[in-house]
């Protein structure tokens, strides 16, 4: 039997160490010296992302949403109308002794002494967390003269792309309310202490869906009866300062005691907490909160942040659920000049209502965003699969990916360096890859050691080519996590693989 260490200790810098050897992540700039904030994937973490991101763009069309793809920098005009360039601020105090900033937060404040050396801190203000830059010829340069005209930003959430296309979009939804779009891509945001990882990034991949629908729908999701019964842990912000207090509770009961806004907000926490579930974050270490008043994004009515425990970090915040009103909508509207109004066709509702003067309804749509942090979800994945394990004398590293998103499906060796086990084994190799499945092939090593190294990068399966493939046409297929053995045809490698789980 293996003896399982997952403690604080263990998983510390292992993890950092692994996802560094082994090709997941690396320091980007790394040859320059680095900087903070800024993270590479090598080859297995980009391959992880890229799961994780094909399995959530599979679940929300699923729910009928289409995906669009918006650019990365925008004029000024788009963030003075969203608010970020008004309100997308952090408070920074710095240290008097050796000026590093920090962003005053839960762990930060200026009464406290400097996180890096204990020296004084001071008030240095709101400091605006986008990342300018110029779009096109700077002429105003040329002329020693500032122009407007020429100041771009990139963009700190994906969603401001979905609002400004929202009537095209509308009218591709053939004018109907409510629809959904979502988008993946990078995000921008120029954060004032990003020490920890990829949990604070100033360049990050957001994944956003954004559920356009009337503001007396929002209580009428057609499909809530299939959420209502969830149970989830909530901490609903206390407005009293008794202090806040978990809660289990069902999103029906949260949704009807008017902790949750309205059934459209929760029926899409319940969907965050399903989606996370499918890729493998430990239910007992998920729970919901929600922010208090004065936390809440400058767009927010209600908003909740879905939380994940991190052994090293504590709580972290991986994905954000958000009642955005027709704030975005509205804005927009007034400072371009443009319409964003969904006309709603009258009801009728039976022969009596048939010649009464048939008037459409104008509305400006609310929406309700579920916005998840791809990266902080990575490491919420590296960390919680992570475990290092006695096994007789040996010592191994397991990733215990969900097969749905474990970036190299299976393992293929010859038991020894034998040509004729060799070949053998390139041909099953070949096979497995022509049949799509992405797969390694190594015959260097002892076999335990082979082992290892695929237990190290969370391959669920490893098949060995002995002396009796040649004579039978069986294989070996070993688990990853039982490190059982099964010995099968050849024909059946695949459906064997398939069958232990996605
Ligand atoms: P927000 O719009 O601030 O609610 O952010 C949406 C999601 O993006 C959060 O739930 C985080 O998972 C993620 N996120 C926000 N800021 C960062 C950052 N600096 N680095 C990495 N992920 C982030």
């Amino acid at each position: 039997m293996a003896s399982v260490s997952k403690g604080k200790e263990a998983g510390k810098d292992k993890i950092a160490e692994l996802a560094r050897r082994r090709g997941f992540l690396w320091s980007a700039f790394e040859i320059y010296g680095g900087a903070s904030g800024f993270y590479d994937y090598g080859p297995l973490g980009a391959l992880l992302k890229r799961k994780v991101e094909e399995v959530w763009r599979d679940f929300y069309s699923r729910e009928g949403f289409y995906e669009i793809e918006t650019t990365n920098i925008g004029p000024r005009r788009v963030f003075e109308a969203s608010g970020h360039l008004g309100s997308f601020t952090d408070r920074a105090v710095v240290c008097k002794h050796c000026k590093s900033f920090f962003r005053v937060d839960e762990g930060v404040d200026v009464s406290e002494p400097c996180p890096e050396c204990g020296g004084e801190l001071e008030e240095a203000g709101e400091f605006n967390l986008m990342f300018q830059t110029r779009i096109g010829v700077p002429k105003g340069e040329i002329e020693g003269r500032a122009q407007k005209k020429s100041e771009g930003y990139l963009r700190p959430e994906t969603a401001q792309g979905i609002f400004l296309n929202f009537q095209r979009l509308l009218r591709f939804n053939r004018d109907k309310l409510p629809f959904g779009i979502i988008q993946i891509g990078k995000a921008y945001r120029n954060e004032i202490s990003p020490r920890k990882s990829l949990i604070r990034l100033r360049e990050f991949t957001l994944a956003e869906a954004e559920v356009f629908v009337g503001s007396r729908e929002k209580n009428n999701h057609p499909r809530f009866g299939e959420v209502k019964d969830k149970k989830l842990r909530l901490i609903p912000r206390e407005e009293g300062g008794e202090g806040e207090k978990e809660k289990e509770k069902t999103i029906g009961d949260a949704v009807r005691t008017g902790i949750i806004a309205n059934e459209y907000l929760g029926y899409h926490i319940a969907k965050v907490e399903e989606f996370l579930d499918a890729i493998g974050i430990p239910m007992d270490k998920l729970r919901f909160r929600q922010h208090h008043r004065e936390e809440m994004a400058h767009y927010a009515r209600d908003c909740w942040d879905a939380e994940f425990f991190s052994e090293r970090y504590g709580w972290v915040e991986i994905a954000g659920m958000a009642d955005r009103g027709d704030y975005d909508l509205s804005a927009h509207a007034s400072h371009s000049n443009t319409d964003m109004i969904v006309h709603l066709q009258p009801q009728v509702q039976g022969e009596a209502d048939k010649d009464k003067v048939k008037v459409k309804t104008k509305i400006i749509p609310h929406v309700i965003e579920p916005s998840y942090g791809i990266d902080r979800i990575i490491y919420a994945l590296l960390e919680s699969a992570f475990y290092e394990e006695q096994v007789g004398k040996e010592k191994r590293n397991v990733l215990r990916f969900k097969n749905e998103i474990t970036p190299i499906r299976a393992a293929v060796f010859p038991l020894i360096n034998r040509d004729e086990l060799k070949k053998r084994a390139r041909q099953m190799f070949q096979k497995l890859r022509d049949e799509g499945i992405l797969v390694e092939y190594d015959d260097s090593g002892s076999i335990g050691r082979r082992y290892r190294r695929q237990d190290e990068i969370g391959t669920p399966y490893c098949v060995t080519i002995d002396y009796e493939t040649l004579e039978n046409d069986t294989v070996t297929v070993r688990e990853r996590d039982t490190m059982k053995q099964v010995r099968v045809p050849v024909a059946e490698v695949k459906a064997t693989m398939i069958l232990s789980g996605g």
